[in-house]
């Protein structure tokens, strides 16, 4: 899938399965705790936490986690991610010209 379509696919399930009143405070903390998760998981990977075993699938779904939520995000925030991305492409473009 596209991030167009990404965008709105998570703009559908939220309004039909999830909380369409949060606010992008609610979004941005959610980010926050699922990006933890990811760190959580990094931790198991190199070892610094042992409480559990490091799993390469539960790494994955922690990592989609944080992009269904940046996905919620933008969407609440009314910005279309693929134009979000194209200026960080255009800032490497005139930092560190084409690759
Ligand atoms: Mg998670």
């Amino acid at each position: 899938m596209e991030l167009k379509e990404l965008q709105k696919y998570v703009r559908d399930w939220i309004n039909n399965v999830g909380e369409t009143n949060w606010t992008k405070w609610n979004y941005f903390s959610r980010l926050v705790e699922e990006v933890g998760e990811v760190g959580e998981q990094l931790s198991l990977s190199e070892g610094v936490k042992k409480h559990k075993k490091f799993d390469k699938d539960v790494l994955k779904e922690e990592i989609g986690d944080v992009l269904f939520v940046l996905l919620a995000l933008s969407n609440k925030l009314d910005i279309d991610l693929s134009e979000a991305f194209n200026k960080v492409r255009e800032k490497h473009k005139r930092k560190f010209g084409d690759v």
